[in-house]
């Protein structure tokens, strides 16, 4: 589904993406580690242009991301474009970011009727039975500011979900939440990947990790040191920097 080729980018003077090759199969999980400013953010960005890389290409579904090509030469897409193609693809934010007036269930439905043209009342039925597949049938005509922070990155999620999204891309997701909510929300990433969401989630969750992941890779100094099975990375770590890492996080 995803595929990334000799991906870089810099912000001024710091190359934090120095040649990222990563390919994501349909229906697995892939997680991606690394230490405070490896560029963890920044490469899920890239996956659908919120950040524009330097050199290299993203591919999502065999959709060049970004650009067309016009002979052997790349032009940026029209805003309107990325739009569309970023409409596709899911992405949970840390701090949830949910729209704080609008009641849980408008802000499920708003991007599928608004980016994606669909009939609202299509779009409401779908939303409420995303509602209760994260456990949130009952709070759907609440505000956002009146829910844990657990309840609202399920409805984070319920709403990245909306998109019908080809992929889905999380940014530490349970990083903000306190320790006794993180369950809940992880919990349902993992109901996710049982039924074949094709995710890229970063994550320091080591147990959800070695549980959930299909392919686990550590990034540092703007490449993917290490990459491999659960297994292969947590107990068999071929790079001290991977050792250390762990060390720290387990
Ligand atoms: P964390 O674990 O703290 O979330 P991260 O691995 O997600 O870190 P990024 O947010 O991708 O790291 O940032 C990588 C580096 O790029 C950092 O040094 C950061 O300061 C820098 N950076 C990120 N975004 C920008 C930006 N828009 N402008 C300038 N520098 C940036
Ligand atoms: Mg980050």
């Amino acid at each position: 589904v995803v595929h990334l080729e000799g991906v870089h980018k810099r912000f001024g003077a710091l190359e934090v993406l120095r040649g990222i090759d990563l390919s994501v199969a349909a229906g697995t999980v892939t997680v991606v580690l690394g230490t405070s400013g490896s560029g963890k953010s920044t490469l899920l960005r890239t996956i659908n242009h919120l950040e524009k890389v330097d050199a290299g290409l993203v591919e999502v579904n065999g959709d060049l991301i970004g650009y067309r090509r016009t002979g052997r030469h790349l032009r940026e897409l029209h805003e309107r474009e990325v739009l569309r193609q970023r409409s596709r693809i899911g992405f949970v934010f840390q701090h949830f970011n949910l729209f704080p007036h609008l009641t849980v269930l408008e802000n499920v439905v708003e991007a599928p009727v608004s980016a994606q043209k669909r009939r609202r009342a299509e779009v409401e039925v779908e939303a409420r039975a995303l509602l209760a597949r994260v456990g949130l049938h009952d709070k759907a005509g609440e505000y956002p500011r009146r829910l844990s922070g657990g309840q609202q990155q399920r409805v984070a999620i319920a709403r990245a979900l909306a998109l019908r999204p080809s992929l889905v891309l999380f940014d530490e997701p349970t990083s903000a939440l306190d320790p006794e909510l993180v369950g809940e929300v992880l919990d349902v990433i993992r109901d996710l990947a049982a039924t074949g969401t094709t995710m890229v989630v970063v994550t320091h969750e080591i147990g959800f990790a070695r549980e959930v992941a299909d392919r686990v890779l550590f990034l540092h100094d703007g490449v993917v040191l290490e990459e491999g099975t659960p297994s292969e990375v947590f107990d068999r770590p071929r790079h001290d920097r991977t050792r250390a890492f762990l060390a720290k996080v387990l």
